[in-house]
């Protein structure tokens, strides 16, 4: 039996891992793909909105050839750290249910040779969004032609694409399709896109959307797609938008099926959480994004790798019998 066992090996939860190893802990992480896949699954040419050091987790230097780390970047760097530090991970294992309590948890999890079942004595959850984008929930949008996430443009070179969204990633990806030779339209049901988009990537988009090489159709509600377009509403009545491919970038939800199926109580859309980021099953902690619901917006690495701190010395504190305190619990 591991004392902690920590599902998810992206930044928070080898943030966990780490301190797990600090304090003097055993652990094991448990992971469905690589070593921070989602950093690796984000786009191909992305550069982070995050300055270095606010990447950083364990005090290890993220070296960066420009002020903010590319993908790549990023990437080499958290595997790097997980090597360095000894993480002890298990990738290409998914953890599919979790039971138990303080002190007795097993965490069971599929990986091609089967199923295994773990015991820790503690569990933390660090699963992210990534993998549970946003969706329409309009007819068609399950058509091969539609995406929920974006990596490069090569595949759109030459073809009309449609980009629903108004965020970063909406913009970004118009942007970065446009200049892989695509002929982009972004479709936003607002009447701008979001302020807060990167400040570098702002002007640029808002330039090209004035010469004419990106298209924009603001005030657009996306009320189905087809194999030839899409059907949109706006305020003078309904439009149809004839394009090959459509790519629905309109942000994330916390992937917590694990937490709901664990019995965690819930506050509206997000899990009830200790102030040291512990569930209301006790023994059980989530940290990172995860643990935000739909307000995926309001945690990023910078914050999230303080939670995973300050749920390990939770844990440390239980375990070591001298500094042994009775825990903020559930109501
Ligand atoms: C395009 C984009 C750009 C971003 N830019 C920035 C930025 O500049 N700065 C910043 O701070 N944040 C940024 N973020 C947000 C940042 O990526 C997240 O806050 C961060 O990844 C959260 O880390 P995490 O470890 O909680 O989740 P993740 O990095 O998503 O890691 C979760 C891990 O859990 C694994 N997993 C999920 N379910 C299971 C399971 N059942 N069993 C086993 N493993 C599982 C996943 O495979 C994944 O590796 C960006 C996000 C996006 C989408």
């Amino acid at each position: 039996m591991v004392d902690v066992l920590v599902v998810g090996a992206g930044p928070v939860g080898l943030c966990a891992a780490l301190w797990a190893k600090r304090l003097g802990l055993s652990h094991l992480v448990l992971e469905r793909g690589t070593v921070a896949e989602t950093v690796y699954r984000f786009p191909r040419e992305m550069v982070f909105f995050s300055e270095a050091r606010n990447l950083e987790i364990g005090g290890h230097p993220l070296v960066s050839q420009g002020p903010k780390p590319t993908r790549r970047e990023a990437l080499l760097y958290y595997q790097r750290v997980a090597e360095r530090e000894g993480i002890n991970v298990r990738t290409y294992t998914e953890v599919v249910g979790i039971a138990g309590q303080e002190g007795g948890f097993g965490v069971l999890a599929r990986s091609r040779k089967g199923e295994e079942v773990f015991s820790a004595r503690y569990v933390v959850v660090a699963t992210g969004y990534f993998a549970n984008p946003n969706r329409l929930g309009v007819p068609g949008e399950e058509l091969p032609h539609v995406f929920h996430r974006y990596e490069e443009a090569a595949p759109f070179f030459g073809r009309k694409v449609a980009v629903v969204g108004g965020s970063n990633s909406a913009v970004e990806a118009a942007l970065d399709l446009y200049r892989g030779g695509a002929q982009v339209v972004l479709v936003h049901r607002g009447a701008r896109v979001r302020p807060s988009v990167k400040y570098w990537l702002l002007p640029d988009f808002e330039n090209r959307v004035k010469e004419g090489r990106i298209g924009a159709v603001m005030e657009a509600r996306v009320k189905a797609i087809t194999p030839e377009g899409l059907w949109l509403s706006r305020p003078g009545g309904e439009e149809f938008l004839e394009v090959d491919f459509v790519l629905v970038l309109i942000g994330y939800r916390a992937e917590d099926r694990l937490l709901k199926e664990a019995g965690v109580a819930y506050e509206g859309e997000k899990p009830w959480l200790s102030p040291e980021w512990e569930t209301s099953v006790p023994g059980l902690f989530a940290v990172g994004s995860c643990a935000y619901g739909p307000d995926t917006r309001s945690v990023f690495i910078e914050n999230g790798r303080e939670h995973a701190e300050r749920a390990l010395r939770a844990i440390a504190r239980r375990l070591n019998p001298l500094t042994r305190e009775a825990p903020p619990r559930y109501p």
